[in-house]
């Protein structure tokens, strides 16, 4: 519309200057309107035509409104005059014109003064009128404009009454828009009857002063209004109808029955009300609740949203939203015999990761072409009698304990390891213990068979203790004796473990969707979240969309034992899976679902749990806080975040066995992965330190880490971890390791140096790198190394610091491992004596 507006505004601006003369007139005698116009138009005319004169006058005279009074006197004279010569008709006319231009000028002015004083009035009416509305303030703007517009032409005005010839002359198509003036200043007129009167007031104000840009402006201002008005009014009506109307223009469409969880996402609730997520976002912000389209809002908050767009909610429960295995049972004819899952357990060094490794040398496919012994925290060996074995391969009893803690019992047959050399020691006790809770047969292999002091008797009898009866001792439960070194034995422990299995009767279902179980997961420095998942029952395959925990996702790859990428994998087959959205934790069920928005869905749902579990703590925290402040037991809450889930396992536990009467460690939340903002929260939230092993805070948690000034706590190695928890617990606080991060770069390519090391190509991306400093390398926020610049070089020349946006090459100390893309944080470490 705006386009079409300016096309005749622009025109009718020739026609004003032409005109100009005329029109001040008109402007001056109606104050507003147009007459004078008019017989301006008719004396040009006569001038040149004069049998012409005659008709236009009558024309022009008729639109202007008010201003008839003085439009008509001229065009009787006119009249008159035309039974004359024409040559004395012109003269007479010009005359008169003169006279007519004079005496209308002076009435004008008068006018003027007279209108000045009103439209400033008017104007100051208008601006208070204007203050109340947004629209009322834009024509305000407008008017000021032309009032500095029309300061600026007046003395052209005086011009063209004195010398009413050049401007106009200029623009001499000027006929074009005389022809449309009439019809404008109608709609004028039209439009004048109808606006209230500062409207009108505005195009006396414009055309008392400058014919030209009065008239323009004048034309302009009402298209332009016109225009605007029309737009302003179709928006009001629009913002109404969102208003008000918006829930019910969908409700006029369609009402649609919309299934809600117990949590969703804005997003997803906007989907499946097929609205636009950020309706529902203004929508929500105008509850009061700030959230964007990602985030989860729960049951009762996704009713009012509903309620609000005028659909109906369907409210479906947890347990209509997750997935519960348990009722889907397999039919007895669909189950096949599947290999037995073993988890080998004893006491430190008693050789279970030696019996682990020598069992997976008894592997008669190991061999094949390809085959990369990969440690994905389960193998599976094919035995002489083409039996499978599946071995967990993270051996102890803890993350077996974690595991059955979590639900997860995959392990159907124990392997006690007891060296033969050594006696019955706490941890495997801990074992017996651990594996009779479970209800798991148990296989003693009493190993170190090849040892001077080996003595297999005298452990079947300190067995028996811990009432462990094995054969010999004409007990129910298997012993074997094995050497891992020597390999004797262990085709007599497999075919133990076979015979077990066989007695268990292991059975499940091939061929259907799959489950398992998260034996491992971590976050991998190349390949993103990657989870070793033991299948339970179905074939999980390449392409399978699943739920993970709270994370779901759609298998990317499937990588088995030996490092082979493989289609498909079974019950009892331990595969590394691809293609996750986040890292799960151990002992998390992998479910395969019909589509990604069930795997989204009960993903989401999950997390809400999660989070509504995690947050749940801070009340309980503050709770336990007020207790413990009757008790004396003081509280030590921590966060942790770990490279891999084992380690997270392995500080959780450690951490707890910290605790004593008086001090208690409470870990509020541990997770696999860098640290993250929700981490730093939390943290901050309860004045709880992170403890960060072996990972780095993303760039966004490091700022909050910054903002809230949350203390940071970066291991490597975790009886380091222990020890200084431990000391600072007791009290015995040794000096504090204070970090300060002096710079970060960035690697952007690594080059040989030297025989065998690897010198980096950095970018400074920040504060200055100097030779010497403490240097972290990471690779996605998790720490690849632990180093020391070792040297630094800035055009093949030795240089002391680097500073940002320069580039260097390195070299960093007992580290080859660099690869473009990571980043290096060089920081200064000052050991202060600890104040408390
Ligand atoms: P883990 O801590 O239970 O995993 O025990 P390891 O497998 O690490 O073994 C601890 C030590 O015992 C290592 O030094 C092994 O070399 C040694 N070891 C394990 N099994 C045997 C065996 O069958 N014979 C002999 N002679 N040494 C063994």
């Amino acid at each position: 519309m705006s386009d079409e507006d300016n096309k005749p505004a622009r025109k009718p601006l020739g026609l004003k200057r032409n005109v100009d003369a005329g029109e001040v007139k008109q402007t001056f005698s109606h104050g507003r309107t147009n007459k004078v116009v008019v017989e301006v138009k008719q004396r040009r005319r006569l001038v040149g035509k004069p049998g012409e004169v005659a008709p236009p006058p009558p024309p022009p005279p008729p639109p202007p409104p008010a201003p008839v009074a003085a439009a008509p006197k001229p065009a009787p004279k006119k009249a008159v005059s035309a039974s004359e010569t024409p040559q004395e008709r012109v003269a007479r006319l010009q005359r008169e014109a003169e006279e007519e231009r004079l005496r209308l000028t002076e009435e004008n002015r008068k006018r003027e003064e007279e209108e000045a004083r009103r439209s400033a009035e008017e104007e100051k009416r208008r601006a208070e009128e204007n203050r109340k509305a947004e629209e009322e303030a834009a024509k305000r703007r407008a008017e000021q404009a032309e009032a500095t517009v029309e300061e600026a032409l007046e003395p052209a005005e005086a011009d063209d009454e004195s010398t009413p010839t050049p401007a106009p002359r200029k623009f001499t198509p000027v006929e074009r828009p005389e022809a449309k003036r009439p019809e404008k200043v109608e709609v004028k007129k039209k439009k004048d009857d109808k606006p209230a009167r500062h409207e009108r007031g505005d195009r006396g104000g414009d055309k008392r002063r400058s014919g030209k840009l009065t008239v323009t402006r004048a034309l302009n201002d009402d298209e332009g209004r016109r225009a605007r008005s029309l737009a302003a009014l179709k928006r009001a009506r629009e913002k109404e109808r969102r208003l008000h109307g918006g829930p019910s223009a969908p409700r006029e469409k369609q009402v649609r029955d919309v299934v809600v969880p117990e949590a969703i996402t804005v997003q997803e609730l906007a989907n499946r009300m097929a609205e636009k997520g950020a309706d529902l976002v203004k929508a929500l912000f105008n509850m009061g609740m700030m959230v964007t389209v990602n985030q989860t809002i729960d049951q009762d908050t996704a009713e009012l949203l509903v309620e609000e767009f005028g659909h109906n909610i369907t409210r479906v429960s947890e347990s209509d939203v997750d997935i519960d295995t348990s009722v889907d049972v397999d039919a007895d004819e669909t189950l096949k015999s599947r290999p037995p899952v073993v988890t080998i357990m004893g006491h430190v060094d008693h050789g279970k990761t030696s019996l682990l490794d020598a069992l997976r040398g008894t592997d008669v496919v190991k061999g094949e072409a390809g085959g990369i012994t990969q440690h994905i925290g389960a193998y599976q060996i094919t035995t002489k009698g083409k039996d499978k074995v599946t071995f967990l391969d993270t051996p102890g009893h803890a993350a077996f304990t974690e595991m059955r803690a979590r639900g997860a019992n995959v392990t159907d047959i124990v392997v006690l390891v007891v060296a033969g050399d050594d006696a019955i020691m706490p941890q495997t006790i801990e074992a017996i213990n651990h594996t009779k809770a479970a209800g798991v047969p148990m296989i003693v292999a009493i190993t170190k068979a090849d040892k001077p002091e080996y003595n297999a008797q005298k452990v079947r009898e300190r067995l028996l203790e811990h009432e462990v009866i094995v054969e010999e001792m004409s007990g129910d439960v298997q012993d074997v004796e094995v050497s891992a070194k020597t390999g004797a034995g262990l085709d007599d422990l497999i075919e133990k473990i076979l015979l077990q299995a066989e007695l268990l009767e292991l059975k499940a279902n091939p061929d259907r969707d799959a489950e398992g179980t998260v034996i491992e997961a971590q976050l991998d420095k190349g390949r993103g979240p990657v989870a070793t998942v033991l299948v339970t029952r179905g074939t999980l395959k390449r392409g399978d969309t699943f739920v993970v925990g709270t994370e779901s996702g759609r298998v990317r790859a499937l990588i088995d034992d030996k490092g082979k990428q493989v289609k498909e994998a079974g019950p009892a087959v331990p595969v590394e899976v691809l293609g996750l959205g986040g890292v799960p934790m151990a002992g998390d069920q992998l479910t395969v679902v019909e589509n990604e928005q069930r795997a989204r869905e009960v993903a989401a749902f999950r997390q809400q749990k999660a989070t509504e579990k995690r947050t749940t703590l801070a009340p309980t925290n503050f709770d336990t806080m007020f207790s413990n402040l009757k008790s004396d037991v003081i509280e030590f809450p921590v966060v942790v975040k770990a490279d891999v889930q084992g380690s997270v396992e392995a500080i959780v536990n450690a951490l707890h066995n910290l605790s004593n009467d008086e001090i208690k460690v409470r870990v509020l939340h541990a997770g696999v992965g860098a640290i993250t903002e929700s981490d730093v929260t939390l943290a901050s939230a309860s004045n709880a330190p992170i403890i960060g092993f072996n990972v780095r805070p993303n760039p966004k948690a490091r700022q909050l880490v910054e903002r809230e000034k949350v203390r940071m706590m970066y291991y490597d190695v975790i009886y380091h971890l222990t020890e200084e928890i431990a000391k600072e617990m007791a009290g015995e606080l040794g000096p504090e390791r204070i970090e300060t991060v002096v710079g970060r770069a960035e690697v952007k390519q690594v080059f040989p140096a030297g025989k065998k090391d690897k010198a980096a190509g950095l970018l400074v991306l920040d504060g200055v790198i100097r030779k010497g400093l403490h240097a972290r390398l990471t690779r996605e926020d998790v720490i690849v190394s632990k180093t020391t610049i070792a040297s630094l070089r800035r055009f093949k020349d030795d240089v002391d610091e680097v500073r940002a946006g320069l580039e260097c090459g390195v070299v960093l100390s007992d580290t080859n491992d660099i690869k473009a893309g990571d980043n290096l944080e060089v920081f200064e470490v000052e050991e202060r004596e600890r104040t408390l």
